[in-house]
């Protein structure tokens, strides 16, 4: 609160002051916001409404050792995730605008890391309105009626407020108001932007009942950004150069002879109404952001102070006017800080310029902190050192809440996400600090000599005069003779001033008094005339300059709306521009829809194709399994036929061999019998040999010696030798030579020719009792197509019965040949031809031969 001009003794308390002054801890809350969606470990618990437990993240546990502890921190209160932002606004800064309206000034702030939710609890977001909307809702909300006429209240640029009639306010109004650079008197009554129309729902809205309406208030906000440690004034209406942005002009601080600080040259802005000054906060916050835009600057690296400024002056003792007296006028004002995020420089990965800031902002946070330090240490240790708040302006410009008096309140905010968790520890450690620091209560203020409820009573007053101006018939006409008449009716009546007796010395007084009674009337009546006269005129006035000032919006409009048309034929233009571009991308679109479906199409039949060969390749493939299981079965078939012949074969060889190794024994045998005859006859005695033990043919020999009693027939009559004709055939046997008729005449050059022989196609009885041999002619086809005639002998004996019998004893083999077949052109050549004749020819003159042999000429 500052009273200048009272020459006050400036508000110096500390360790200084009295020790009667009672003080009050920094009130310190604590709020925490919901976990983002990408966090998943919430590392604080809100273990009571006052207490919150920090939890170490699970990765951090396992990096040092689980070294960490839970702890624990306190605070004035605590508001965990699902607090309103209503709910807070009533617990945290509802008291401090009560005070405002108190003519006691308050320091809000929030602190805490980047994305905790500092500039969400400060401004809040559409429909979730934060403080400050709230803070200056409920203001204008208390004060509303009782705020004075614009430029009645006039800051003047040393931290101080004058105040002037509301004549001179309006004559400054209009003069304002007719200055092209000064900025226009905004209306109370424009619409809000949409940016933040709906920051607060009318039915949140609320106000105090306790403010005192003996006296006229103004509101001024100002909005100032401390970056890198420069201030710089938000509201300051520098005509900005799009091309080349100048850089902002920093502000200094400067000493009131209150001692208090204040940013020199600081635009205090009179706002009207909680939409107005919203609308200035939001110009401010609009300019914050192209300077971070342009200057590239990082907006979590600035502080920024709103300041509400409430002025206020007693209302006089008719409870008409406002005194006009500076001494009477009372300024308190609220700041509500938007600190930068409290993290560390390695955390924001700050480079070169940004480095700078950071630090900077460090230091300011750091110098904070060390100047809390000190403040406890002073007040606990009853020590005086020295507060470092000059060393940054931000503790600079708030020395005077720690120094002097008023409420200090910061909200801790926490994000509880793991990312967060050393810093919030930080934070903490600050927050638990700062609770320890005291700041003195500021004190009521005096209560001004005059009677309260003056407002009120000329309120009703005015209301009782109006209403029995109406009771006359309304507004008073000038021009109604009739009027006057009343009116002088209405005045005392005169007594009867005829002077009869010159000793009367009652009429004349009595017409004095009832003269001077009516003078007094007339005066009476002038007065209250020239002061609706002054009001009229004031109201004309007023008229007029909002006339102005709409004239002014309509033509702000209209260039605007020149300005919006602008926009929509280039954007027509655009628009146009578009389209054209949308048309060649649809008939682009189009050609690539028509070449896809093409592709598609062959695809298609590509695949078709790709399916019928497939198919084809599944049936062959089946084809040829078919195929081979069939020449499995063809091949085991083959082969077996072919096991059975080489079988066949093999034992007719063995048998062939057998027989021929018989024959040559026999010759032997023959040879050795003409020689011992010869020896006999002629000097040489052979002796019949025993026939040569075999003894592995031995049983096969019987057995021939057995079936042939005599020998093979004579086929031929080759050339023999007498003697051994003499010795097996001298007998000469008689054969019957069975031809079936079926037997083809083959035309074969050397065919048996059986002498003595009597040939039937029908064995008889009769045939067989004349002869002792039998041969039966046999053809068959043999597998390579060859006809084979087999002469299949035997002997003829006579049964007991009378009958005869045939006994077989030899099987011949007359092969017949095909020249043309290659196999058998080779085994018919000329070379081998003598041989199996001579073959034939060797074997003819042995049809004595008891012994059966088969003859076999193979192929
Ligand atoms: P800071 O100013 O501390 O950097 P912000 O206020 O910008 O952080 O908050 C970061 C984000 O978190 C914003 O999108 C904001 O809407 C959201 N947020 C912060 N606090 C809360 C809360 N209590 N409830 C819901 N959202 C919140
Ligand atoms: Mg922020």
């Amino acid at each position: 609160m500052q009273r200048p001009g009272k020459g006050k003794t400036p508000r110096r308390l500390g360790p200084k002051k009295p020790s009667s002054v009672e003080k009050d801890p920094v009130g310190v809350y604590c709020r925490i916001r919901p976990l983002g969606a990408e966090d998943e470990e919430c590392c604080v618990e809100m273990i009571s409404s006052s207490t919150i437990q920090l939890h170490a993240p699970d990765g951090l546990k396992a990096n040092r050792n689980g070294e960490y502890k839970e702890t624990q921190y306190s605070f004035k209160k605590v508001f965990g995730i699902s607090t309103g932002q209503l709910e807070l606004f009533e617990d945290v800064a509802k008291p401090l605008v009560e005070d405002l309206i108190h003519c006691k000034n308050g320091l809000l702030f929030t602190y805490g890391v980047t994305g905790s939710g500092k500039t969400y609890t400060m401004t809040g977001s559409p429909g979730e309105g934060g403080l400050l909307p709230r803070s200056l809702d409920i203001l204008f909300n208390s004060i509303g009626p009782y705020q004075a006429k614009r430029y009645v209240f006039k800051p003047d640029d040393k931290n101080g407020m004058e105040i002037q009639s509301q004549v001179d306010a309006l004559l400054e109004r209009q003069k304002r108001d007719s200055q092209p650079s000064v900025p226009k008197t905004p209306s109370s009554r424009q619409k809000a932007d949409p940016e933040f129309a709906d920051m607060i729902s009318s039915k949140e809205a609320c106000k105090f009942e306790n403010v005192d309406e003996d006296c006229g208030y103004s509101v001024f906000v100002s909005y100032i950004e401390v970056y890198n440690n420069y201030i710089y004034d938000l509201l300051e209406d520098a005509p900005f150069d799009p091309i080349r942005p100048k850089p902002p002009q920093s502000k200094i601080l400067r000493e009131d002879h209150n001692h208090n600080m204040y940013v020199a040259g600081c635009t205090e802005v009179e706002v009207k109404s909680t939409e107005e000054a919203f609308e200035v906060f939001w110009k401010g916050q609009k300019k914050r952001r192209i300077a971070n835009t342009q200057l590239n600057r990082e907006s979590s690296r600035s502080h920024s102070v709103f300041t509400i400024k409430l002025a206020q002056a007693p209302l006089d003792a008719d409870g008409e006017y406002m005194l006009q007296d500076k001494n009477q006028v009372n300024v308190s004002q609220l700041c509500l800080v938007d600190l930068a995020g409290s993290e560390r420089t390695s955390r924001t990965r700050a480079e070169g310029n940004r480095l700078r800031e950071a630090g900077n902002i460090n230091q300011s946070l750091m110098t904070l902190r060390t100047c809390m330090e000190v403040l406890r240490e002073n007040q606990m240790c009853g020590t005086n050192k020295m507060v470092p708040y000059r060393d940054s302006k931000v503790t600079h410009l708030f020395k005077n809440y720690f120094d002097g008096e008023g409420k200090v309140r910061m909200i801790v905010c926490v994000n509880p996400k793991a990312d967060d968790y050393d810093e919030t520890m930080l934070v903490m450690r600050f927050a638990e600090m700062t609770q320890e620091v005291e700041v003195a209560r500021p004190v009521d203020r005096p209560i001004c000599g005059l009677t309260a409820g003056r407002r009120h009573r000329n309120q009703a007053l005015k209301d009782e005069l109006t209403r029995r101006l109406e009771e006359r018939g309304g507004p008073i006409n000038p021009d109604d003779p009739g009027l006057l008449n009343q009116l002088i009716e209405s005045l005392p009546p005169l007594p009867p001033c005829e002077l009869v007796d010159p000793a009367d010395d009652q009429t004349l007084p009595r017409l004095i008094e009832a003269l001077e009674r009516r003078q007094q009337i007339r005066q009476m009546l002038a007065e209250q005339f020239s002061k609706t006269a002054a009001r009229v005129k004031s109201m004309i006035q007023q008229f007029d300059s909002q006339l102005n000032a709409k004239e002014t919006f309509l033509f702000d409009q209209q260039s605007k709306l020149g300005e919006k048309d602008k926009v929509i034929i280039n954007q027509r233009a655009e628009l146009e521009r578009l389209e054209k571009k949308s048309k060649t991308l649809e008939y682009k679109v189009d050609i690539l829809q028509k070449t896809t479906d093409m592709y598609e199409q062959d695809k298609r039949s590509l695949q078709q194709e790709l399916e019928t060969r497939e198919q084809r390749l599944q049936r062959e493939l089946s084809d040829r399994r078919r195929m081979e299981q069939r020449m499995q079965g063809v091949m085991t078939d083959t082969k077996l036929k072919w096991e059975k012949e080489c079988e066949r074969r093999v034992n007719a060889k063995q048998l062939e061999m057998q027989n021929k190794l018989w024959v040559k024994d026999e010759k032997l045998k023959q040879l050795k019998a003409i020689v011992t005859e010869s020896s006999s006859s002629g000097g040489f005695s052979v002796e019949r040999p025993e026939h040569p033990t075999r003894p592995s043919r031995e049983r096969d020999r019987n057995v021939a010696q057995k079936r042939s009693a005599s020998p093979s027939p004579l086929p031929t009559a080759p050339p023999v030798r007498p003697t051994h004709r003499r010795s097996q055939s001298a007998g000469g046997e008689k054969w019957v030579d069975h031809k079936p008729a079926s037997n083809l005449d083959l035309d074969t050059v050397m065919q048996p020719i059986i002498p003595n022989a009597i040939t039937v196609s029908t064995p008889s009885e009769r045939a067989l009792s004349k002869c002792h041999k039998y041969v039966l002619r046999h053809q068959e086809l043999a597998s390579d197509g060859e006809i084979e005639t087999k002469l299949i002998k035997g002997n003829v004996f006579k049964t007991r019965g009378g009958g005869q019998a045939v006994q077989f004893t030899d099987i011949e083999t007359l092969t017949q040949e095909c020249p043309t077949a290659p196999s058998r052109k080779r085994r018919s050549g000329s070379a081998e031809r003598p041989a199996n004749i001579d073959d034939i020819e060797n074997r003819a003159p042995l049809p004595s031969s008891s012994q059966g042999y088969q003859k076999r000429r193979k192929p």
